[in-house]
């Protein structure tokens, strides 16, 4: 069923020649430099065995059909049985369980709390950005599972229940009691029909069945407008009580092996992501437990957010790495005017331009992980990096991903439209993850929320920028400008957007002048400090080394 047909027959009205071919036997981390380099620098050099084994499965041809039939063959809902009884059954193709198979037991959603050495949330980030290599609905599952572990350790007997299931590197995919499973998944309905960014306009309602308190049980009614992996062992959900919006667990099985009260309305037809269920539904009188105190809903939510946001600005880097690699690849193989399409000079300009944007974007991703671990080693100067990167990298690569993969694209000319290439899976990919846990103006906000809530973070964040003082006159004028910006309070709301772009930049410049080539990172920073206003991908200035900043990138 996997190994598609490879022997060709002869044509008898020509010859096929010029096709760039696929691009497999390549290990996306053993053969870039960038990454390895970076996971390195940042403390995880210690991933590079279990990064050199998925790092395997983005060239292999037969992960790529996999995730190629995942997405061409999209879940699909039963409700009833033929008998009428409500089974609530979502169907997957085999290749996405495969897929999920090999994500989990892969470490991609565990490594971080598994591990138990420091690094660990950075050698999970370069597993994630990895796995964006090979197939991006399975993303959405190992992400919530990942983000989910602080929620669970709220009350002790689901910590000791769910934890060791949730961590376990295996897929299970039974409907079963969490007892019987060999690992559990976790998924996420906190969006309702009314209000996704708005919390707090959670209508659905919880009623304590004795007494609640945390840990209790209450019995949700209401409904959720998106609900992700919906095939989940349990999930985490936002309900009001007398106190507010107030966290609580769902599980889909109860204890006693029959189904809790969680109803699926129908799956949504989605833009992209495609092989991932992502469902409608709603709570009758569901068995829930409380997770924290009533009234701290809202906050838990965001807690998760911020692995979250970790995860995607590392994902939508990893989408862009391997949407930059499909581009090389072709454009080395592929010849136009009697020249190899990457060195016609216009395509190079294209190229490395595209180069700069995902080695900093690979960068920034991998310091705000960093950051992450560093805080959980319980720095404060860590802490407030990172309440500020977080919404700044989850904003700034998510918002790059589309313009990024769209450029792509239209490097593969006419093969990078067409269904049966890698390209449009990723085209359609890459805005998601520029809405899901904060879309851009609220990332944005956040922004505004840290900067105004703890202004320490403006000093942690120009201590780290310091770091690069003195290698480039340019650099030093724009973090003088970015002090500047940062200490003028008025119509911040306003400007969000602006100060965070602001931010993004000159953090990626610094990042680059510390940690890449000469040739990179002078390029960026004439282009993104400096340069056009209102620029595309091409528009480097002539003087920059294209050969070099290209070569950096390449799968070598
Ligand atoms: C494929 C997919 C899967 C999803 N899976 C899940 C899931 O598993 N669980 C889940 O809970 N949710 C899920 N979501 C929902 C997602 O998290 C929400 O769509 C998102 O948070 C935005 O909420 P909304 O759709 O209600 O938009 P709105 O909240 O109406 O926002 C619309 C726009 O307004 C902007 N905006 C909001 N507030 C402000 C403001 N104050 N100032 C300026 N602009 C503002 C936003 O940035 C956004 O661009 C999923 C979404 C998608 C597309």
């Amino acid at each position: 069923m996997l190994a598609r047909e490879t022997r060709t027959y002869p044509t008898t009205t020509h010859e096929v020649t010029n096709q760039s071919g696929a691009l497999t036997g390549v290990n996306v981390f053993a053969q870039d430099a960038i990454l390895r380099e970076t996971v390195a620098r940042e403390g995880a050099g210690w991933v590079a065995e279990r990064a050199l084994r998925l790092g395997d499965a983005a060239g292999d041809p037969i992960w790529q059909e996999r995730a190629h039939l995942a997405n061409q063959n999209e879940p699909r809902f039963t409700s009833h049985d033929r008998f009428g009884h409500r089974i609530d059954l979502v169907e997957f193709h085999p290749s996405y369980h495969a897929l999920m198979e090999l994500a989990f037991g892969s470490g991609v959603h565990s490594l971080a709390w598994n591990a138990n050495r420091p690094g660990a949330h950075t050698a999970r980030a370069a597993l994630s950005y990895i796995w964006n290599q090979i197939e991006n609905g399975v993303g959405c599952p190992t992400g919530m599972a990942y983000s989910a572990i602080p929620s669970l350790r709220l009350v002790p007997e689901i910590r000791s229940l769910w934890e060791g299931k949730v961590l376990a590197d295996a897929y299970d995919p039974r409907p079963v009691p969490i007892a019987e499973k060999a690992g559990a998944t976790i998924g996420m309905a906190l969006t309702e029909k009314q209000g996704g960014s708005d919390l707090r306009a959670n209508a659905t309602r919880a009623v304590p069945v004795s007494g609640g308190g945390p840990g209790g049980e209450y019995r949700l009614t209401g409904h959720k407008w998106f609900c992700s992996a919906p095939m989940s062992d349990a999930f985490l959900t936002l309900a009001q009580t007398e106190k507010g919006p107030s966290c609580f667990f769902v599980p889909r099985s109860l204890p006693d092996g029959t189904r809790n009260r969680f109803f699926i309305q129908r799956l949504k037809d989605k833009c992209g992501n495609r092989s991932n269920a992502s469902s409608e539904i709603e709570y009758d009188d569901t068995y829930a437990v409380l997770l924290g105190e009533e009234g701290r809903g809202v906050r838990i939510a965001i807690e998760m957010a911020h692995l979250t946001r970790l995860d995607f600005a590392v994902g939508s880097a990893g989408l862009m790495r391997w949407a930059l690699s499909l581009t090389l690849h072709h454009t080395h193989n592929r010849r136009v005017f009697q020249r190899v399409l990457a060195e016609q000079p216009l395509m190079r300009n294209v190229l490395a331009d595209l180069c700069l944007e995902s080695e900093a974007a690979t960068l920034i991703a991998f310091r705000l992980a960093r950051a992450v671990d560093e805080a959980a080693a319980g720095s404060e100067e860590a802490r407030l990096l990172e309440r500020i990167l977080t919404p700044v990298a989850k904003f700034w690569n998510c918002k790059r991903a589309p313009a990024f993969v769209a450029e792509c694209l239209e490097c593969h000319g006419g093969n990078g439209f067409i269904e049966e290439q890698p390209m449009p899976r990723l085209y359609r990919e890459a805005p998601l993850n520029g809405i899901w846990e904060g879309a851009g103006n609220v990332i944005c906000l956040d922004v505004l929320r840290a900067l105004q809530r703890e202004p320490d973070t403006v000093a942690a964040l120009l201590a780290e920028l310091s770091l690069a003082r003195g290698a480039d006159r340019r650099l030093d004028l724009a973090i003088d400008a970015l002090e500047v910006e940062l200490s003028d309070t008025r119509d911040q709301e306003h400007r969000a957007r602006q100060i965070t772009i602001q931010i993004a930049t000159v953090m990626e410049a610094a990042l680059l002048v510390r940690h890449s080539i000469p040739a990179t990172a002078d390029a960026f920073v004439a282009s993104r400090l400096e340069g056009l206003p209102n620029r595309a991908f091409g528009s480097l200035a002539r003087d920059c080394d294209l050969a070099a900043i290209v070569a950096r990138s390449r799968l070598s």
